[in-house]
């Protein structure tokens, strides 16, 4: 009982290969009528079953049952000797190790050769786009005459890096990665014959993890099964992998529906109070996430693999959100995700995606073009809602109590211009001050006038941030514009200086500038440099 699990469970004939009956058949029915080829590509994520296929049509090929159908028989002295890995005839090489164009001639050399105890010599070349361009060509030149006794299987898991003139000459399979369902079957299987006692949900989770790799969920199973329990249920599953709780990734969700920034960050603290790992906790939200999404614009439960137990809950979390939110908060987490993995990122793009998201919710939720009672409308029918933009939708202008309300929106082509430098400033001051850039992604460029360019943030956070980089910032705009310009933050009920002839008293405002402008609009369009980057950029000014 020493042998890794994955070993022991290593598939021995095509039937047992889970998830890929295509080749399984296709193999099958080549070796019946015996029309093997010389040359085969096996593609594929890894752990999908490429080299235990391979080795299968390697036992296949050379088995000495006397029934075709029958082969491999795992009896036969030729069966035998491959599954204990003693068959001279079975040539294994592993070109992420073997890179070297020596290496290959020596393997060519060999070819020539009859076999020496089996009717086939079998060279199967794992990770094969790792060769280097000589070894390729070596390679070529042996598959453009093969010895009548020699079948090459060539394994990758990236084909698009293997040569056009290696793949033409190969009969190509493409191995498809295993369902979450399928995975979570055979495990069920494997853990019957080893006697462990493991719950649905947990070989759920084991499976949803793996990602479609057999050869991963079975080495998580081994790892669990390593903690020496005798009942294996979703909670040590969710130990051993690090991983939050669902019931803990639910809530959150919950949280997020709500739309309050507070409830939802101090969650975002006591998770990361209690040792989370971020980034495992970020791929689970993002997996939560994309479930609802599925739910909420298929409106069918077969595309989501759930127990049922979850399955009404999600569908109730779906209903909470609008398609475009769920995707905007995938889209914004999947880049946190990514800012993760810098060192020295802490919890920040976390937070600052998180809210974002919850920014657009309430935003989304008021825009004149999706009332909510429309869509609610649309989610109690069978049929899937209508398609809606799934960009960030302008924000319509916000009018609190208390508050002066801003001036009167600009003109779309004025907003297309404004969009179009906020665009190239975010990427310019990535290179000069990331963090910086990641804060400006949280505000709403409002408007160019008098050689300010004015961006509104609601949170004070993202205020004072910005402010304190404002030199930083200035740098990044007199770069994009090819001029001076000074950026000036505003508060969320805040805005620039209102036109002394628009309706708007001046003295309403709660910001005004030194130099009240007569109009905003045009004065966007009028200003020299905007002028210059609106001709750099080819835009339409009307
Ligand atoms: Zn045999």
């Amino acid at each position: 009982m020493t042998d890794a699990l994955y070993l022991r469970y290593r598939p021995q004939t095509f039937e047992d290969v889970v998830g890929q009956k295509h080749v399984a058949v296709t193999l099958r029915n080549a070796l019946r009528q015996d029309r093997i080829g010389h040359a085969y590509l096996f593609t594929g994520p890894r752990g999908t079953g490429k080299t235990s296929t391979a080795r299968i049509l390697a036992k296949a090929v050379n088995c000495l049952a006397e029934d075709v159908d029958a082969r491999p028989d795992n009896a036969c002295p030729i069966c035998t000797a491959i599954n204990q890995g003693r068959l001279m005839d079975l040539i294994e090489i592993d070109a992420a190790s073997n890179t070297s164009v020596d290496d290959v001639r020596a393997l060519i050399e060999k070819v020539a050769f009859a076999p020496s105890e089996a009717r086939y010599k079998v060279y199967v070349i794992d990770e094969v786009h790792m060769l280097s361009t000589s070894a390729f060509n070596a390679l070529l030149k042996t598959l453009e005459e093969p010895p009548a006794h020699v079948i090459f299987v060539l394994a990758t898991t990236e084909p698009h890096k293997i040569p056009a003139t290696i793949l033409s000459r190969c009969q190509r399979f493409d191995f498809h990665r295993i369902s979450t369902r399928q995975i979570s079957e055979h495990l069920a299987e494997i853990a019957r014959r080893e006697g462990m006692t493991v719950s649905p949900e947990a070989l759920g989770i084991i499976a949803r993890s793996a990602t479609g790799s057999m050869r991963d969920a079975i080495s998580l199973l081994d790892q669990v099964a390593a903690y020496g329990h005798t009942e294996i249920d979703e909670e040590l599953v969710r130990d051993v992998l690090g991983m939050v709780s669902g019931l803990a990734i639910s809530e959150f969700v919950d949280a997020l529906a709500e739309g309050d920034p507070a409830e939802t960050l101090t969650r975002l603290h006591e998770l990361i109070d209690k040792g989370v790992e971020l980034s495992q906790f970020v791929n689970q939200l993002i997996d939560q996430l994309r479930t609802l999404l599925l739910l909420n614009v298929g409106k069918d439960p077969s595309l989501v693999d759930l127990p049922d137990s979850l399955l009404a809950k999600a569908q109730e979390q779906a209903a909470k959100f609008t398609a475009p939110q769920l995707l905007h908060t995938i889209r914004a987490l999947t880049e946190a995700a990514q800012a993760l993995k810098t060192p020295f990122a802490g919890y920040l793009p976390i937070e600052l995606a998180l809210l974002d998201a919850l920014h657009l919710g309430e935003t989304a939720s008021v825009a004149p073009s999706a009332p909510p009672s429309a869509q609610k409308t649309a989610q109690g029918r069978a049929a899937p809602p209508p398609a809606r933009p799934a960009a960030k939708p302008k924000p319509p202008p916000r009018r609190t109590q208390g508050s002066s309300p801003p001036p009167e929106k600009p003109m779309a082509a004025v907003d297309d211009e404004l969009a179009n430098i906020w665009k190239q400033l975010l990427r310019a001051m990535r290179r000069i001050n990331p963090k910086l850039q990641a804060m400006l992604r949280s505000g709403e460029p409002v408007a160019i006038q008098d050689g300010k360019f004015y961006i509104r943030f609601r949170y004070e956070f993202h205020q004072n941030q910005v402010r304190a980089g404002v030199d930083d910032l200035n740098k990044g705009l007199s770069q994009v514009l090819g001029g001076p310009m000074e950026a000036v933050v505003l508060g969320e009920n805040e805005s620039p200086p209102a036109s002394t002839e628009s309706n708007t008293s001046p003295d309403a405002n709660p910001n005004p500038g030194p130099h009240p402008h007569p109009d905003p609009a045009s004065s966007l369009t009028d200003h020299p440099v905007v002028r210059r980057a609106v001709d750099r950029w080819g835009g339409k000014v009307q």
